[in-house]
């Protein structure tokens, strides 16, 4: 296994150069094109790294499977989805078109930025500070790592960059699909996005929804049965974005990925992976890292369908 990944590494490594690190959050401008590495643990804890594999990054939009696990188990479903939808969107990740243009208003799915928004608006807590430490231990407990910060210049950079992602706030608001402070939303939005991890605890937190929830090595249960699948069926749709259907055909494993660089793959029953690759496509996945799951699918006979 560790000189699959090896050789898989090595063989993508070309691709870095057609990609693109992200600029529109300046601070996402400092990251290395060449950075290439991966994670995989299995079902039997037995972990397999290469390349960049510890090389911290952003974990950007794969907050938001995690985060919806979080607003599911805050609140009762129906609510959740009465303010966010069920379906692919067929629209870049900061699309804000569909929220004017949909009859209901209502964003699309929670796996873009207006859905995860109104996601991230279903955090209990009693006040903000309350509501970010419940969700920074949530990531820290997914990902077994009590040591996840969020990174404050990627968090400011954003903050202070992200007026797309603010008027999104704002239109929700008006629609009724947030409810409270809007900037207090964004807020804790801008940090979810902005927590530091790398490639293995992205493995490890795929692996925990590729079991269904239940963490391997002391048994416990953390997510339910239904909210894990549930948010791997939202990958499958969603988690790609408006490369989801090409990535279902070419790959077939439940994956997010995000601006960072990363990609959180979870293959059900067998495996967590975790791949970082900051040159990114068009759509704003890892170029790379796309490739990689490609040959690994195939090689470890992955797809789910
Ligand atoms: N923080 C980023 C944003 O809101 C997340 C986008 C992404 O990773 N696709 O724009």
């Amino acid at each position: 296994m560790k000189s699959i990944l090896k050789n898989t590494i090595s063989s993508n490594k070309k691709y870095t150069s057609n990609g693109k690190v992200a600029s529109y959050i300046p601070e996402l401008k400092k990251a290395n094109q060449d950075d290439l590495g991966i994670c995989i643990i299995d079902k039997n804890n037995n972990m397999y790294c290469a390349g960049d594999y510890n090389k911290k990054f952003t974990i950007q939009s794969i907050s938001k499977p995690i985060v919806l696990a979080l607003a599911l188990m805050d609140n009762e479903w129906e609510y959740v989805f009465s303010k966010v939808g069920m379906e692919p969107s067929g629209d870049p990740f900061n699309s804000i078109m569909k929220l004017e243009t949909n009859d209901t208003k209502k964003p699309c799915n929670p796996m873009i930025n207006a859905g995860a928004i109104a996601t991230t608006a279903l955090i209990k807590g009693k006040d903000l500070q309350e509501k970010e430490e419940r969700m920074i231990s949530f990531f820290r407990k997914l990902a077994k790592n009590d040591s996840l910060q969020i990174n404050e210049d990627v968090y400011k950079s954003e903050k202070l960059t992200g007026d797309r992602n603010r008027a999104m706030g704002y239109l929700l608001k008006n629609d009724g699909f947030i409810e409270g402070d809007v900037e207090e939303v964004l807020d804790l939005y801008f940090k979810q996005c902005s927590i530091e991890i790398d490639t293995v605890d992205l493995a490890r937190i795929g692996l925990l929804f590729a079991n269904y929830g239940i963490d391997m090595e002391t048994g416990e249960r953390i997510i339910s049965e239904d909210i894990s699948r549930m948010v791997k069926t939202f990958m499958v749709t969603c988690g790609m974005y408006d490369a989801s259907g090409e990535f279902a055909l070419k790959v077939g494993i439940p994956a997010k990925s995000g601006v960072g660089g990363g990609i959180m793959a979870s293959v059900p029953k067998r495996m967590g992976i975790g791949v970082f690759g900051p040159a990114l496509d068009k759509k704003g996945n890892s170029i790379a890292g796309l490739k990689i799951l490609e040959d690994l699918s195939k090689k470890l006979e992955l797809n789910i369908f």
